[in-house]
């Protein structure tokens, strides 16, 4: 059984109204707005998340260092800072370790006295 409508349409002309158009901008621009700031907070997020991760893996391999040799760093030093890279050179890290937002990482020893790896963009710069 066919269903029938009891009133017709008018008859329109083909294609869009401009109404119809700034509509479909607006709804458009709308989502834009809303979609646009959460994609880039959460990739924020998530390059921090790798970064503290990074570090993390850096001190533990650095602390393991220092305790194979006796918590003399000078084999690793450069201008009196530690310098990451020489942890690979020496078989502690597979490469260098890098912040995905292209921070440095610098060593200094925190106020327990153990070595703390820092990020000069998450750490430093950044004031979240
Ligand atoms: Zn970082």
């Amino acid at each position: 059984m066919r269903a029938t409508s009891t009133w017709t349409s008018p008859r329109r002309e083909e294609g869009f109204t401009l109404i119809e158009i700034l509509i479909v901008i607006f709804l458009l621009s709308l989502i834009l707005a809303v979609a646009v700031p959460n994609y880039t907070k959460s990739t924020e997020r998530a390059e921090k998340a790798i970064c503290d991760n990074t570090k993390k893996g850096a001190e533990a391999q650095l602390e393991l260092y220092l305790i194979d040799h006796k918590q003399d760093a000078t084999k690793i030093m450069e201008n009196g800072e530690i310098v990451l890279s020489k942890l690979v050179d020496e078989g502690y890290l597979k490469e260098a370790p890098q912040c995905p937002s292209n921070g440095k990482y610098r060593v200094g020893k925190g106020s327990d006295g153990t070595y703390q790896v820092k990020c000069s963009f998450h750490d430093e710069v950044s004031t979240h």
